[in-house]
């Protein structure tokens, strides 16, 4: 039975593995996730078999609950709220680590005979501290992202001191009950500490850096959960615990490469803080006139040309535009006009944001293209149409050695004939800075939400 068991979570991890792997093509994603689902559906049905169950009865009442309020959660959260709910989602699994540990610590204690070792006494001490900074650092960032805890960059004097003395307190305490096991006050206070560490840490992040610092958290529940399966001599626990920290680490290291910042710099919080779409800062001066088109005089711009790039950011995910969107290059195509998508690593508030929103409105993917494959194309384009997009276009990136985001790679679409760009006003974007593109001689501004003002382009087009 042990190796059918152990073979079957094997097999589990796989499933895991090539998930992952297929999460990396928007062609290949749901499938992904389809291998994901059955890996993890073989490794509950085996551990329920496999782990001496005294009751179902409260497993499946915990399944009814959990799953109601997980569909419930699916159905409901708008894609601009993703963000949050993987946030809350990781903090869960943080403070199911939490629990376990906790749990295998009073078994320990309420059952001296049990066998235990070194090993799992670290790992106990290991899961909760690790458990508890996600549980709490991730709500902390759900409250911020939601507006209910402040957005902004928190300060105060002695900040690193604190949390270096509070982990010096944690790695202490763990010391002395792996010597002198079972002392349950020092157990509790370290969770306690633990779950006061998630807060400090998570509490000084920016509301806009929190993408990254969920990222980031996400790698720790992974962390957490494989320390919880040393904790349970889990294997199959280990090894998708290690894969799910892995992959976090990988893609938070991507973001800030996107971005061009450093992991530091985002959690000590950096430029982001001005937040998303306020005013353009104080004593900031706008660089010159701007020139507007409406629908009409922009459907003849557009009936003219025979190329365009279209390049979506976190308005047309704010707007919900994805259809509309669609709806155009339907029309433009119809007119015979080349078009394709231009996606920034970071256009939007998380990764791959903009291939989600596009595949839902049905547009194929072989007109997504990577920065780095369409970069170059820029130069032969007609019309470069920027959709609530804003600071993955900001020119500033190339040469202004004093901008926040200089040195971050941008979209080339100041290269095409004519930059058209769509969004409500002259409001500033996620790093808060004024986009000398709006200025350029080149650039047409077409306000308006991107809903409305696309599907209004789209009727004076099919008017023509
Ligand atoms: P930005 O945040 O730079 O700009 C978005 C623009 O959309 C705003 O300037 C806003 O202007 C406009 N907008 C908002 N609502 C609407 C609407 N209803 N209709 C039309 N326009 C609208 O977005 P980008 O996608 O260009 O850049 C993403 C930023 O987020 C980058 O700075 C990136 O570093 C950061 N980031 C990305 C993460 C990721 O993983 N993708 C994670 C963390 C941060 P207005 O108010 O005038 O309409």
């Amino acid at each position: 039975m042990k190796t059918i068991i152990e073979i079957t979570y094997l097999v589990s991890s796989v499933f895991f593995i090539f998930g992952i792997k297929k999460l990396s093509s928007p062609k290949t994603a749901r499938q992904g996730n389809m291998f994901a689902a059955i890996g993890m559906a073989l490794a509950i049905i085996v551990t329920l078999i496999d782990q001496d169950v005294l009751t179902y009865e409260w497993i499946l009442i915990g399944a009814i609950i959990g799953s109601t309020i997980g569909v419930i959660m699916a159905v409901k959260i708008p894609m601009t709220g993703m963000p949050q709910m993987v946030g809350l989602l990781n903090g869960f699994g943080g403070g199911a680590s939490l629990l376990v540990a906790l749990s295998e610590f009073y078994k320990i204690m309420n059952f001296p005979a049990w066998n235990h070792d070194v090993k799992t006494d670290i790992s106990i001490i290991v899961s909760i501290l690790i458990g508890a900074v996600t549980f709490t650092g991730s709500l902390i960032a759900f409250g911020k992202l939601q507006g209910l805890v402040t957005g902004r960059v928190v300060k105060y004097p002695g900040q690193h001191a604190i949390n270096a003395l509070l982990v010096f307190l944690i790695v202490a305490g763990g010391a002395y009950t792996v010597i002198y096991p079972g002392n349950e006050l020092l157990i509790l206070a370290i969770a306690a500490i633990s779950l006061l560490l998630g807060v400090l840490l998570v509490l000084p992040i920016g509301g806009a850096d929190m993408p990254v610092a969920i990222s980031l958290l996400n790698s720790y529940s992974g962390l957490a959960a494989a320390a919880t399966g040393f904790v349970l001599e889990n294997n199959e626990l280990i090894i998708a615990g290690a894969l799910v920290g892995a992959s976090g680490i990988i893609l938070t290291l991507i973001m800030c490469r996107g971005m061009n910042r450093s992991l530091l710099n985002v959690l000590v919080g950096g430029w982001a803080s001005a937040g998303s779409g306020g005013p353009a800062p104080e004593g900031s001066t706008p660089k010159g006139d701007v020139k507007s088109v409406d629908a009409e005089e922009l459907a003849m711009i557009f009936d003219s040309v025979s190329t365009v790039i279209i390049i979506p950011g976190y308005g047309m995910a704010v707007a919900q535009a994805q259809h509309a969107v669609r709806d155009l290059v339907n029309v433009l195509e119809k007119k015979g006009i080349k078009v394709r998508f231009a996606i920034h690593p970071v256009a939007g508030r998380m990764p791959g944001h903009m291939n989600v929103l596009l595949a839902e409105a049905n547009v194929s993917y072989d007109k997504l293209f990577a920065m780095e494959d369409i970069n170059d194309d820029f130069n032969n384009t007609d019309i470069a149409f920027i959709v609530g997009a804003n600071d993955v276009v900001n020119p500033a990136a190339r040469h202004d050695q004093s901008s926040p985001i200089f040195g971050m790679p941008i979209l080339n679409a100041d290269y095409a004939k004519t930059v058209v760009i769509n969004k409500r006003s002259m409001n500033v974007g996620y790093a808060g800075i004024e986009n000398e593109l709006f200025f350029y001689p080149n650039t047409l501004m077409y306000f308006g939400d991107a809903k409305d003002a696309i599907s209004k382009l789209t009727n004076e087009l099919k008017n023509l």
